[in-house]
């Protein structure tokens, strides 16, 4: 491809992304294919001679969108908010037409130094003191991997640069709700804890850790002779958004000296507003924190914002020198590749810094702000709804209800609310997420997407009732 193919074929996608952001209302929120209706469409291996793109709009038309499950329509209410703005498709733009591989400072100062400028911006915006330091990975999933890593070297005296976690008598245990993502647990089982040790603590009736049980763990653990190192607090539970104590849970780590991690993965985003900080009070004290913006402060999939405030002891876990990495700066700059797992880095911060600038801090909160009060909308409406329940306290965007029928018991009551997330997903004009609350079959409505506004929301709670009553 020449430069003026690429810009014909580029202009023609730019203006074929717009469109198909001006028209998403009017498609299916949910993809219909069948397993293999896509793969089907490919050939089996790749052209030996160059075909070209051709109509390459028409090409995308054809054989990915019948398989794309929409995450930027306004009635995506499943999983969690995830778009990608404007300025963000247009910052990954100029990250992929840079092609740049920002692994040491060197190899694109640029890279580094906007990253460590929006990381700033963020950490200010969520009320973050200065004592922390970002760095952009790609998931919650991974970060916490590293959060875990640093736990267990800072536990073992850096037992990674001996005879690891072999060497030691005392086994570590790390502590998490039982309501922590599946992230978790796996990190802990990749950083080498081993399942025996990890300890889901009991939760309470809003599904927050309870502290108590989170101490009496811990003192059990001692007494056993094992070694408690770490604790995952989550701001924001995956179900229903629940805010695990984390001053109190600070109180146990600090007496106890263990590592504590947040995960606030969703949730961290709602901390530009100052009145929800409360909800994560004692972040402070904790030693490593994980938020995506790129799930609902706009910047498109992948951005996560890992903070730590000791990130000498990061980059001691996670450095390597190799003399094909060596530069002259070392020492006077960040090299990011000793931040975290991965050696080489897009430029990431590109979208985010695009995605600030055109929004703006007022921007942000003004979203948040929107989708918290179409929550709480949501929420009342389904409390003075007979035959409607709200399971678990609204403290976000996420709304956890189910339709019970007099005289209707488990499992035909599991069957039916499984059936409304049917109807409604297939149905085609929303798309939420069934799930389980303490062993209740719920329909979790997350609100968030960038185009959602109350109109939307109106419209789900009227196909919710009218499937329900079918
Ligand atoms: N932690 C929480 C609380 C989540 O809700 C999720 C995803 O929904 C994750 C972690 C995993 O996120 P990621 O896809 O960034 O690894």
């Amino acid at each position: 491809m020449d430069a003026a193919e690429f810009r014909r074929l580029g202009h023609a996608l730019v203006d074929w992304i717009a469109s198909y952001r001006e028209t998403l209302e009017e498609r299916p929120v949910m993809s219909t294919v069948k397993p293999g209706d896509i793969r089907a469409r490919l050939p089996r291996s790749a052209p030996d001679q160059a075909v070209g793109l051709g109509d390459v709009v028409a090409l995308v038309e054809r054989d990915v969108l019948p398989g794309i499950t929409h995450w930027s329509h306004p009635s995506f209410f499943a999983y969690f908010p995830s778009n990608s703005s404007y300025a963000s498709v247009l910052g990954d733009l100029v990250c992929a037409g840079l092609g740049v591989q920002g692994m040491s400072w060197q190899t694109s100062p640029a890279a580094t130094e906007i990253e460590e400028a929006v990381l700033d911006w963020v950490r200010q915006l969520v009320g973050l003191s200065a004592a922390w330091t970002g760095v952009i990975q790609d998931t919650a999933s991974t970060a916490t991997l590293g959060a875990l890593i640093c736990a267990r070297e800072r536990a073992s005296g850096m037992a990674q640069t001996d005879r690891g976690l072999q060497s030691k008598a005392a086994p570590l245990v790390v502590y998490h709700s039982a309501h922590a993502h599946s992230s978790v647990e796996k990190a802990a089982l990749l950083a080498g804890y081993g399942k025996a040790h990890l300890r889901p603590i009991e939760v309470d009736r809003a599904f927050a850790m309870r502290p108590e049980a989170l101490a009496a763990a811990i003192v059990g653990d001692r007494a056993e002779r094992l070694h408690p190192c770490a604790v995952v607090a989550t701001s924001g539970t995956t179900n229903t958004t629940a805010f695990d104590p984390i001053a109190a849970i600070a109180d146990i780590c600090e007496r106890h000296k263990l590592w504590l991690h947040v995960d606030a993965a969703m949730a961290g985003t709602a901390m530009v507003l100052p009145e929800c900080r409360p909800l994560w009070e004692g972040v402070e004290r904790a030693d490593s924190l994980v938020f995506n913006p790129h799930k609902w402060m706009g910047p498109g999939f992948d951005l996560s914002a890992y903070y730590c405030r000791d990130p000498q002891h990061l980059i001691r876990v996670m450095g390597t020198n190799p003399a094909y990495l060596r530069t002259q700066q070392d020492g006077e700059v960040s090299n990011f590749r000793d931040w975290h797992i991965p050696l080489g880095r897009r430029f990431r911060a590109l979208k985010l810094w695009f995605h600030l600038l055109d929004v703006g801090a007022d921007g942000v909160r003004a979203r948040i702000r929107r989708d918290l009060a179409n929550a709480q909308w949501l929420a009342g409406e389904v409390a003075a709804t007979a035959g409607w329940e709200v399971i678990a306290p609204v403290a976000l965007q996420t709304v956890c209800i189910r339709h019970v029928v007099a005289g209707l018991d488990e499992p035909a009551l599991t069957e039916h609310n499984l059936d409304i997330s049917r109807q409604i997903n297939h149905g085609g004009r929303a798309y939420l997420t069934p799930s389980v609350v303490d062993g209740r079959q719920i329909l979790r409505v997350s609100i968030g997407s960038e185009r959602t506004e109350r109109r939307q929301v109106e419209a789900l709670w009227t196909e919710l009732q009218a499937v329900a009553a079918r």
